[in-house]
């Protein structure tokens, strides 16, 4: 019931006080941001509240009532400058000292910036990039396409420009990606694949080949660089992310790493999730880890992304199959592709298909034996196998 320091107020961060004051933690417990507002979720920042469905009341996770009564101390507005892994203490940019037992870092990951672009990470960002007129996004990522959809449903002009031959090269089979791509193309967006910008100018973009774009707004969504210089600083090991243990200890036995700035073993290889999913469960192992029990860090990652009325989820990394199946129509709109690589599941994603989703985590989580002749034969049903 030691003290405990955590870096990041974001979702990983919040997540990991809330689970310890649950698990019965009686130690001090100290959540540390930079952004000066109440811990909030990041998600709708490119569907809802960029809509102006919602306003930021409903992002915060807990009204600052919560904290108080948990005996949880936020301190908002004033960042972590270093550790002394010594001293078992962090130093504040006032100058002020927390002295820590166990500390734990949830410094998140910042947008890859673009001279003269937008990205979104923040409330504030995001109001920075209300969508209006000609509008560019660059990467046909997540963040990107989203970011497009909401435009489009805007009424803007909405051209997306990815460097890469398709969308979402890094996260979704192609099967999968070309149907989004699609529907976007149906609702009036363009793509510029195999396109490179080379300067984001006052009210234009100029591509490597001399196109010039009209761009009231231009957005980039071309990935994360995790928050690792602290740890760095700290000398703690940093491999494009903190490099943790499945119990999340970082090279520091005190010292544990989680949500998108940890970098973890997820079967024989080293991720880092960026996703809400991974941001709870280790937030929520962590809390579990530092309050004595020896549950490794091991739930199946899961992902969703809302564009118009389509919802795209994955379940598990389907990042480096070479065997994709096709369940259900996507003519109609509704269908799901199993990745393999060989004969092994590595995940499923699922165009408005919520149902497959769920089942397909039940069937990852319990590592069942699924090979792809199995899914290709017509009817195979997947409630069944689960
Ligand atoms: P964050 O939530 O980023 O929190 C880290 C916090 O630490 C930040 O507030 C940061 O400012 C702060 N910090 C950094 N350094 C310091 C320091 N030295 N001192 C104090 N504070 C510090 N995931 C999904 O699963 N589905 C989605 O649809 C989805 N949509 C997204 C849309 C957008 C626009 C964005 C930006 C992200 C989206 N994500 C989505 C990803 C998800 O939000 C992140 O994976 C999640 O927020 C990671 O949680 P985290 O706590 O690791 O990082």
């Amino acid at each position: 019931d030691g003290a405990i320091v955590i870096v990041g107020a974001g979702q990983a961060g919040c997540q990991a006080a809330v689970s310890l004051r649950e698990r019965g933690h009686r130690g001090t417990i100290t959540l540390i941001g930079d952004e000066g507002a109440l811990p909030y979720q990041r998600p709708p920042l490119t569907k809802a509240y960029l809509q102006g469905d919602i306003g930021f009341g409903d992002l915060v996770f807990r009204q600052e009532t919560y904290y108080t009564e948990h005996d949880i101390t936020l301190v908002l507005d004033d960042p972590v400058v270093s550790v002394d892994r010594a001293a078992r203490s962090v130093t504040l940019r006032s100058g002020r000292a927390v002295g820590y037992e166990n500390l734990v870092l949830a410094t998140g990951s910042r947008p890859r910036p673009i001279p003269g672009a937008h990205t979104i990470r923040t409330v504030a960002d995001a109001d920075s990039a209300r969508p209006q007129g000609h509008v560019v996004a660059i990467g046909a990522g997540f963040i990107g396409l989203e970011y497009a959809a909401v435009a489009s449903e805007a009424g803007c002009d909405v051209t997306v420009i990815e460097a890469q031959p398709r969308a979402l090269a890094r996260v979704l089979s192609e099967e999968t990606a070309a149907h989004v791509v699609q529907v976007h193309r149906r609702r009036g967006v363009k793509f510029l694949f195999n396109a490179m910008v080379s300067e984001v100018r006052e009210g234009e973009v100029v591509l490597a080949d001399g196109t010039v774009l009209p761009a009231d707004v231009v957005v980039a969504g071309i990935g994360v660089v995790p928050n690792v210089e602290l740890a760095q600083e700290a000398g703690l090991t940093v491999d494009d992310g903190i490099v943790v243990d499945p119990w999340l200890r970082t090279s520091d036995p005190a010292v544990f790493a989680i949500g998108d700035c940890a970098r973890f073993h997820h079967g024989a290889e080293q991720v880092r999730l960026e996703c809400v999913q991974n941001a709870v469960d280790q937030g929520s192992t962590v809390a579990a880890v530092i309050t004595g029990s020896a549950e490794p860090h091991g739930q199946v990652p899961w992902f969703w992304s809302d564009q118009y009325a389509m919802k795209v989820q994955i379940a598990g990394v389907t990042t480096g199959h070479d065997r994709a199946v096709v369940t259900g129509d996507p003519i109609s709109g509704a269908f799901s592709v199993f990745c393999f690589s060989g004969d092994r599941l590595l995940g499923v994603e699922s165009v408005n298909k919520p149902v497959d989703h769920v089942l397909a985590r039940r069937l990852l989580a319990a590592n069942c034996p699924i090979r792809p002749e199995m899914v290709a034969v017509p009817g195979f049903d997947l409630r069944t196998a689960a």
